[in-house]
C-alpha cells in the first residue's frame, strides 16, 4: 500500500518535470525545493521510527504474546490455577465492586524447561494484556542503584505500552527470580541485590489499576526455597502455582503438539516413545522432536520413522544428561515409597494430598504435594504427630513390602526429627515447656527420638492394616507417575472394605 502510493508520487513528480520542460521552464528551483522537502520527510520518518525502536528495544521480546494454553501440552492443573487467578484480569470492575483485592503477583515453580515461560505467555494472552519479561540475572549490576532503576523502568515501560497499545491490563513476567529475590543479606559483596529486591517490592506495593489499567507480576523459579519470605507475603507473589515434570500422559500430549506440522510414518508409535522418556521436560521432548525430523532428512526420508526418534531419544539424553527410565521394579519401589506417604496422608488428614507422582527430577525419590491449607498455621500437638508420621511413612511402606528400607529417606528422617524437636520446644510434649535451655541437650535429644519412636509404630501399624490398597496405589502410580488428589482418593475410595484403624496416640 504504502509502496504504492510512493510509487504514484514519483510518478507525478516525473511527469511534472517533464512537463517544465517540455513547457520551457528551468526546473531547477523544482528539483532543490522538492529535494529538500524529501530530505526533510526522510528525516522525520528515520526520527520518529527511531523512537519506536529505542521503546521497542527495551521491551524483551514482543510486547504481545500469541501463545494459547492450547498449545501446552498436560500441566492441566498448573492451567486451571492459573487461569482461575486470572480470571480479575478479565473483570476488573466487578472484582474492584466487590471490594477483593486484586492479585498482583503470581509464582510459578517448578524444573526448568516445563512450560513456565509459556505459562505466562499464554496468561497475557489470555487476558489481553501487554506481555514485558525480564529476566533476574538482567537486574543485577555492579553499579549500584541499577538494578533498583531497571525494576522502575519495567513496570513504567509496561504501563506505557498498555496505555499505547489500548489494553486494559499488562503482564510483567520475571525469570530467574530467584537471582533476583533472593533472600536478603545474604550477599557479601554489595548491597545491589538487596536494593534491586526492595525496589521490586515497593513496586509491587504500589500496584494499583491507574487509568484503568491494571498490573500483574509473574515470577518464575526453580528454586522457590531461595525466595526472600518478603516476596512471598499477602499482596505480594501471594499465589503459587507449581508445574511439575510432566507425566506420561502429559509427555503425550507434548510430542502430539511438538510433531502435529511434522509428517510421520505409519509405524510411529507416540505412546512408546512417551513411556521412554520418562524425566523428560517439555522442552526435551521439543527438543526431541526436532532431532528426530533432522535425523530423518539426513537419511533422506520424507517422514519421520520410529526408529528416527529412538534414536533421538539417546541423543537428547546423552546430550541433557538424563537418567534412564528406571526398570520396573525401581519405579515401583519409588511408588510404594510415595503410596505410603500419601495413603498415611489420607488416612490421618482427609483431603490433604494436592498430587503424587514418582517424576520429580533432582530427588532420588518422587513427591507427594500436600494441599496447602490452614492447618499449616495451626499448631497443635496433634497436627505435628501426624505430619511426623506422615514424613515417616515413606520408608516405613517399603519396609512393610520390601523387608527393608532403602537409602533415598534421609531426607524424610531429617524433616520427621526438625517436627519433633519443634513440637518439644514449642511445649506441646510430655515434658511440658522443653528447651535446650530448660532441660537440656541429652534430655531434648531423647524426647526427639522418643516423638519418632512413638510415631514409628503407630505409621507402621497404620501401613500393615492397609497394604492392599497401598500395594494397588502403588501399582497404579508406577503405571500413570502421577496421580491427582481426587484420582487418589477415588481409588481409595473404591478400594475400602473397612474403615482405617483408629489407633490411639
Ligand atoms: P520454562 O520457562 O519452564 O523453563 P519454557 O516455557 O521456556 O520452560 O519452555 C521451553 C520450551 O519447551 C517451549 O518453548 C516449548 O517448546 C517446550 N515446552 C515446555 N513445556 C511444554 C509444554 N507443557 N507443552 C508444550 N511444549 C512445552
Ligand atoms: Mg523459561
Ligand atoms: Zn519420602
Amino acid at each position: 500500500m504504502g509502496r504504492n502510493i510512493r510509487e504514484i508520487v514519483v510518478g507525478l513528480g516525473a511527469a511534472f518535470l517533464v512537463f517544465l520542460f517540455l513547457s520551457g521552464l528551468n526546473p531547477t528551483p523544482f528539483l532543490l525545493g522538492g529535494g529538500a522537502l524529501v530530505a526533510l520527510y526522510l528525516l522525520a520518518g528515520e526520527k520518529t521510527r527511531g523512537g519506536f525502536a529505542l521503546l521497542d528495544q527495551a521491551v524483551d521480546g514482543p510486547a504481545l504474546s500469541n501463545v494459547t494454553f492450547a498449545e501446552i501440552g498436560g500441566q492441566e492443573t498448573a492451567k486451571r490455577e492459573l487461569m482461575e487467578a486470572l480470571e480479575f484480569l478479565r473483570a476488573p470492575e466487578e472484582v474492584e465492586a466487590l471490594g477483593i483485592r486484586p492479585l498482583k503477583g503470581i509464582l510459578l515453580t517448578g524444573p526448568p524447561g516445563t512450560g513456565k515461560t509459556m505459562l505466562a505467555k499464554a496468561a497475557a494472552n489470555y487476558t489481553d494484556s501487554i506481555f514485558v519479561a525480564a529476566s533476574g540475572s538482567e537486574f543485577i549490576e555492579v553499579y549500584a542503584g541499577v538494578g533498583a532503576q531497571r525494576v522502575r523502568q519495567l513496570f513504567t515501560r509496561a504501563r506505557n505500552l498498555a496505555k499505547r497499545e489500548g489494553r486494559r491490563s499488562a503482564i510483567i513476567f520475571i525469570d530467574e527470580l530467584e537471582v533476583l529475590g533472593g533472600k536478603r543479606g545474604q550477599h557479601t559483596s554489595h548491597l545491589e541485590y538487596d536494593q534491586t529486591l526492595n525496589q521490586l517490592l515497593v513496586e509491587m506495593d504500589g500496584l494499583r489499576r491507574e487509568e484503568g489499567i491494571s498490573l500483574l507480576v509473574i515470577g518464575a523459579t526453580n528454586r522457590p526455597d531461595l525466595l526472600d519470605p518478603a516476596l512471598l507475603r499477602p499482596g505480594r507473589f501471594d499465589r503459587q502455582v507449581h508445574v511439575d515434570l510432566p507425566d506420561k500422559e502429559a509427555r503425550l500430549k507434548i510430542l502430539a503438539i511438538h510433531t502435529r506440522r511434522k509428517p510421520l510414518a505409519p509405524d510411529v508409535d507416540l505412546e512408546a516413545v512417551a513411556r521412554a522418556t520418562f524425566g523428560f521436560s517439555g522442552a526435551h521432548l521439543e527438543s526431541l522432536a526436532n532431532e528426530a525430523a533432522i535425523i530423518a532428512y539426513r537419511r533422506g526420508r520424507r517422514e519421520i520413522q520410529m526408529a528416527d526418534l529412538e534414536e533421538a531419544i539417546e541423543k537428547v539424553m546423552l546430550g541433557e544428561r538424563l537418567t534412564r527410565r528406571p526398570s520396573a521394579e525401581e519405579l515401583l519401589r519409588v511408588a510404594v515409597h510415595e503410596s505410603g506417604h500419601a495413603l498415611v496422608s489420607e488416612n490421618l488428614v482427609p483431603q490433604s494430598v494436592a498430587a503424587v507422582s514418582v517424576t520429580s527430577r533432582g530427588r532420588a525419590l518422587g513427591l507427594v504435594r500436600r494441599v496447602e491449607g490452614e492447618e499449616r498455621y495451626l499448631h497443635t500437638r496433634r497436627s505435628f504427630l501426624d505430619q511426623i508420621a506422615i514424613c515417616l511413612a515413606g520408608a516405613l511402606a517399603e519396609e512393610l513390602v520390601y523387608g527393608e528400607r532403602s537409602s533415598g529417606a534421609a531426607e524424610d528422617f531429617r524433616q520427621a526429627a526438625a517436627l519433633a524437636r519443634e513440637m518439644i520446644v514449642h511445649g506441646l510434649s510430655e515434658l511440658g515447656i522443653a528447651t535446650e535451655e530448660t532441660v537440656g541437650r541429652v534430655e531434648l535429644r531423647r524426647a526427639v527420638r522418643d516423638v519418632l519412636r512413638q510415631e514409628e509404630e503407630r505409621t507402621r501399624a497404620i501401613l500393615a492394616a492397609d497394604k492392599e490398597r497401598l500395594m494397588r496405589t502403588a501399582r497404579l502410580l508406577a503405571e500413570k507417575e502421577r496421580l491427582e488428589g481426587e484420582e487418589l482418593r477415588q481409588l481409595l475410595a473404591s478400594l475400602r472394605i473397612n474403615h482405617p484403624p483408629r489407633i490411639k496416640c
